[in-house]
Formats: C-alpha cells, structure tokens, sequence
C-alpha cells in the first residue's frame, strides 16, 4: 500500500504526522518512509535515520555542436522552461533552467545536440529502528524536484506499506510525488490560508483520483469553515490533533508525537485502521459497479 501524506501549504505538521504514523504502525508490519519533500526534507530530522547509501542523481542537459547546428530556433521554441536560446548565430544552454526533458535534442534537425549529465541532487537511504527510510535532496538553486522524486519511488515497495511525506503545495512535484498512492491524507488547519490550499489540494488530488481524508491539525485555532467544507465535498476528517504547546515543543525539539507522546500511538493505529476500512468499503463499490 502507498499511503502519501501531504497538505496544500507549509508548516500544517505534516511530516509530525507521517512519523509518527509510521513510528507507530512499524511495531507491526514492515513500512518504509519515503521523503519525498525534496527541497526541504526534514523527516530524517524526527527519525535519525543511519544514512549509509548516497546516489547522485543527474539529469542530461543539452550540448550543442555548433558545427552541425543551423541556428533554425526549433530547439528554443520546443523548451518550455526557456532553458535554451538562440539568438543570431549563437546558442545559448542555461543549465540552471533545464529539466532534462530531451525534447531539444530530440527534435533537432540537424542532430546537433548531444546530452551530458548535470548532478542537481541526491538520494540518501538507510534504517531508522524498524522503518527503512528514503530521501532525496535537491541541490540549492536546482529546479529539477520531480527528477529527485522519481529516483526516491524506484524504493516503494508494495509488498510493504510505504508512507510518502509529500512536498507542500499544488505544483509538479506534490503530483509526482503523489500520482501512485492509494489514499492521500491531507493535513490543514482550521484557519482560512488552512482552508484555501486545502480546497487547492483536494482538486489535484481528485483530478488524480486519488482517495482521500483530511486530519485537521492546530484544531481550536480557528473557525469550523474547514469542518464545513469537508462535509460539502464528502471528505472523512480522520484525526483532530489540538493545538497544544506540548506538541509544539515536542516538534520544535526533533522529537515525534508518537515518541514524545505515546499515547498518540493508539492514535495513529486507530487512523490507519479508518484509512483501511475506507479503501475496502470504496474497493468494494468499484467492485460492485463493474
Ligand atoms: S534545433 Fe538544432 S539546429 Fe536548430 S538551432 Fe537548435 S541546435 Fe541548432
Ligand atoms: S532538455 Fe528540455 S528543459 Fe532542457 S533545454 Fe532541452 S527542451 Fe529545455
């Protein structure tokens, strides 16, 4: 199963959640923790992990021989991050642009561009007690996340139930990172920036078709608008985590909810227990339509 934990904005406690949830279910099945939050992962900050395996990954960028090249534009014209320029009789790469997509030198005329790799990041792996833990690593100043991300889900395993920590936001890399999870949790707070990413979040997450359910964390912060946009769109709210100091000093110290307050561990066994019953009554509708 690959469960991915994610959320419409920063800072809504979404990596407290994903920790914890696996510190607590890893007592009983084998889970991985994938941290796939690649400008800024920070699991591996709550969970210690050994990191003993580095993999550099790059991505191809073009080289142009100028030689071959006529200077038709066709390369410039293709790229869509700008990345590639031609401008008189001159070519001109910005590496820092380029996603690596290749169209540029596929769609050459002349096969006048090559492709040579470019490091724009890393993938780090290893153990944190029973968890086994993945993360990538966007180099500063790189733009390639997706790229990143992709090398980080070659270690789902869906013999296991993986736990994907998401990047915030609605962009490239949160569908990346999500587009083959089973359920998706999405974390907010009741607060109006909480509610209007999350409604940003909910639409990308059904354009992917993706279940989901929505814990609401800091609750007491605000106003019930997000209570009253779940129940609109028929989204289950799972888990309410207050707003509390303890949890806030517990976080702001590197420590997990599920470790610092383990309590909180019947907790999380109680979502996880909610997530699956949801998938099999919404398994057993599918099953039913055909
Ligand atoms: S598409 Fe190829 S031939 Fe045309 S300008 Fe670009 S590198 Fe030169
Ligand atoms: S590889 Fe893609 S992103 Fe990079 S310069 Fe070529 S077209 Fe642009």
């Amino acid at each position: 199963m690959i469960l991915s934990i994610a959320s419409g904005k920063g800072g809504t406690g979404k990596t407290m959640v994903a920790t914890s949830l696996a510190l607590s279910l890893s007592q009983e099945r084998p889970v991985k923790l994938l941290d796939c939050d690649v400008e800024e992962p920070n699991a591996h900050i709550l969970l210690k992990p050994s990191l003993d395996c580095n993999q550099a990954v790059s991505i191809p960028v073009p080289r142009v021989d100028e030689d071959k090249c006529n200077y038709c534009g066709r390369c410039a014209e293709v790229c869509a991050y700008n990345a590639i320029a031609v401008i008189a009789e001159r070519v001109l790469v910005f590496p820092e642009l380029c996603h690596g997509c290749g169209a540029c030198s596929y769609l050459c005329p002349e096969g006048a561009i090559s492709e040579e790799g470019r490091e724009v990041g890393v993938v780090q792996s290893g153990q944190s007690g029973n968890i086994e833990f993945v993360h990538g690593k966007l180099s500063i100043g790189e733009v390639a996340a997706p790229r990143i991300i992709n090398e980080v889900q070659k270690y789902l395993d869906r013999e296991k139930l993986n736990i994907i920590d998401a990047p915030p936001g609605t962009s490239c890399p949160v569908v990346a990172a999500v587009k083959h999870s089973d359920f998706c949790l999405l974390v907010t707070e009741p607060t109006c920036f909480g509610l209007n990413d999350l409604a940003l979040a909910v639409d990308v997450i059904k354009e992917l078709d993706i279940p989901c359910g929505v814990i609401i964390n800091r609750d007491g912060i605000g106003d019930d608008e997000v209570d009253k946009y779940c129940l609109k769109e028929a989204i289950p709210i799972l888990m309410r985590i207050p707003l509390d100091i303890k949890i806030a000093r517990l976080y702001s110290q590197g420590i997990t909810l599920a470790e610092g307050m383990p309590r909180w561990r019947e907790a999380f066994l109680e979502l996880f227990d909610k997530i699956e019953r949801l998938m099999s009554n919404s398994n057993g509708r599918e099953g039913g339509r055909q």
